[in-house]
């Protein structure tokens, strides 16, 4: 899933992305002979989710191409995470 569940059940979330940042190690691609590369991208990319319909805010996550984690912001604070 590329965005949180809406603790207020809705469906019309806007998600504004905030301060994105990815590490910068090098994954030096090494492919068996199918042509899978086994060395995937591993670096971590977090940024932060505002909704400008609900007012919530999410610390997000993810590493190489996984889907991403999300963690629900209250007062500065994660209050829970999905
Ligand atoms: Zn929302």
């Amino acid at each position: 899933m590329m965005f949180p569940e809406c603790p207020s059940d809705r469906d019309d979330c806007l998600f504004e992305e905030i301060g994105r940042q990815t590490t910068l190690a090098y994954y030096a691609p090494i492919y068996d002979r199918a042509g899978n590369n086994t060395n995937p991208d591993r670096n971590v990319t977090s940024y932060r989710l505002y909704c400008h319909t609900c007012g919530r805010r999410w610390n997000a996550s993810r590493c190489g191409s996984d889907a991403p984690t999300f963690g629900l912001v209250q007062h500065g604070k994660v209050i829970s995470e999905e």
